[in-house]
């Protein structure tokens, strides 16, 4: 029974963290959560959907950074948001 509430409050706890730096994130300038303009490291400048904590498609570094296929150049590639 222990573990059941433990478990409860850690993904309450991972779920305010991660609402909380969307927030942050956003504040910041940012379009996120939402689907936001990233360039790429070679410059090639697309749209992608990007949620703070919780991306499928991408392999994450960072708050501002992450690994993915980039559509423009058909590569891999680290990429950043742009503010808009
Ligand atoms: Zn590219």
């Amino acid at each position: 029974m222990k573990a059941i509430i433990l478990t409860i409050v850690i993904l309450v706890v991972v779920g305010l963290a991660i609402i909380i730096q969307n927030i942050v994130i956003r504040h910041k300038g940012y379009g996120i959560p939402g689907k936001i303009a990233v360039r790429c490291s070679k410059g090639h400048v697309f749209r992608t959907v990007w949620i703070e904590g919780g991306s499928f498609k991408a392999i994450r570094l960072g708050p501002l950074t992450r690994i993915q296929h980039c559509p423009v150049g058909n590569h891999w590639s680290i990429v950043h948001p742009v503010k808009e």
